[in-house]
């Protein structure tokens, strides 16, 4: 299985996709990433560019508007923009969020907004779950939704939640019955879709977005809410069974992110290749020195065994069978990929991987993120070791 100079991808799944994807991301220059990370901006025209093209509809079914593609191919897509420096963070939610209303909805609420989210006229990037004494354990949240009419009143405050000021609309997690007055331990909390653009105008609106300045650019924000008033017929799924309509959208979100890291290895492993082939240390290339090479080797196994799992996860998802397992381990040995191939990257790269016009620093601080976010490697190999090898629960 030779590889190609400048080519840490062996055969792949969707070429002709890939392909596309990497035409659309040479328009986006190492340079056009480095600037937004500095200013800590969004990615605006980059957004626009993939959501014209329509790889964000890509899971949308094609009755709504979008292209109906398997999740294999939206994690070829978002894996392409990895690959090619850049970063899908900035928009891979509107990929999946909206698997809740599609799963959960009922017929009107989906006619209503997945044609006009498949178009690209309505952004549906932020997903508001984590507050800021629930992250983990997100039974604990208290964010709380009470039933007035023919709405709901929301009030509460969430934290990390990421695009908000980017998004059209946001799916809210929220307790509709006390935690200590629910029969079932996951009940008693309910998913709303939140129109943003009402919540947040005027001069004193319920919603208030506050920007979190993070140690890479990830456009992420705390939200304040108060007393807002949310149309009953926006609650997708049944009141109180909102965690488990949230838990069957996560596998996908854990492929995916997944994908993300499988990209981002190998954009480090191309980088620190073709470094220790060009650069020069008594008076012979670095990668001649074992001690240079195989740290790129190792790394390169790794992001492969962790890819086959992205791909197993994948196809049992595709096929609808369960796949909570290998979603999770998924997520799990990638994100430890992307970070072992960054480390690795910037080894090789000796002082120079700390400068920023190599990229390296940008990158390794964005794929750090994936063990702490969407969920922390402690926590998969809790749900592995409890869920999946029957050991006794830890919490
Ligand atoms: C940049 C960024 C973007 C994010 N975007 C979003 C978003 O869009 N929407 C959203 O809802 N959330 C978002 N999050 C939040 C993210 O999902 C949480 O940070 C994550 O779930 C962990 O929660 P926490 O930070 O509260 O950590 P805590 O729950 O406080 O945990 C702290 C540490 O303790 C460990 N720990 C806790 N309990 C256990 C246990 N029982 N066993 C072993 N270890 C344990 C955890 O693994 C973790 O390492 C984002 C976070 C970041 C940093």
């Amino acid at each position: 299985m030779a590889v190609a100079k400048h080519e840490v991808s062996n055969e792949r799944s969707y070429p002709e996709i890939r392909a596309a994807v990497r035409a659309l991301c040479a328009q986006f220059t190492d340079m056009y990433w480095r600037d937004l990370d500095r200013e800590r901006a969004y990615p605006e025209a980059f957004v626009g560019a993939l959501t014209e093209a329509g790889y964000l509809a890509a899971l949308i079914p094609e009755t709504y508007g979008g292209s109906g593609l398997p999740l294999a191919a939206a994690a070829a897509i978002l894996e392409e923009v990895h690959v090619a420096g850049g970063n899908a963070a900035a928009c891979h939610a509107q990929m999946y969020i909206m698997g809740t209303i599609l799963r959960h909805g009922d017929e009107a609420q989906k006619n209503r907004w997945l044609p006009e989210i498949a178009a690209g006229c309505l952004r549906l990037q932020a997903f508001a779950v984590s507050e800021p004494d629930s992250g983990t354990d997100t039974l604990s949240l208290t964010t709380s939704a009470r039933r007035d009419g023919d709405a709901y009143v929301v009030s509460g405050q969430k934290v990390w939640t990421s695009r908000a000021e980017h998004s059209d609309l946001m799916l809210l997690l929220a307790r509709t019955t006390p935690k200590d007055q629910v029969r079932e331990k996951g009940d008693g909390l309910s998913v709303f879709l939140v129109d943003l653009r009402q919540a947040t105008a005027g001069a004193n609106p319920p919603v208030r977005i506050r920007p979190i300045r993070t140690m890479l650019n990830h456009a992420t924000t705390e939200i304040f809410i108060d007393d807002l008033r949310v149309p009953a017929e926006n609650l997708i799924g049944a009141e109180g069974k909102g965690f488990r309509c949230v838990l069957d959208g996560m596998n996908a979100e854990r492929m995916l992110i997944a994908a993300e890291c499988i990209g981002d290895a190998r954009w480090f492993i191309g980088k620190a290749r073709d470094y220790a082939c060009a650069r020069r240390v008594f008076d012979r290339p670095i990668g001649r020195n074992q001690g240079v090479q195989f740290p790129i080797a190792r790394a390169f196994a790794q992001a492969e065994a962790a890819d086959l799992m992205v791909q197993r996860a994948a196809a049992l998802f595709d096929s609808g069978r369960p796949c909570g397992p290998e979603a999770n381990m998924a997520k799990l040995l990638a994100s430890e990929a992307s970070w072992a191939a960054a480390d690795m990257c910037l080894q090789t790269h000796g002082g120079y991987g700390f400068a920023e016009e190599y990229d390296i620093e940008r990158k390794f601080r964005e794929t750090r993120l994936y063990q702490i976010a969407p969920i922390s490697t402690n926590l998969i190999l809790a749900y592995i070791a409890e869920h999946v090898l029957g050991l006794p629960r830890s919490y």
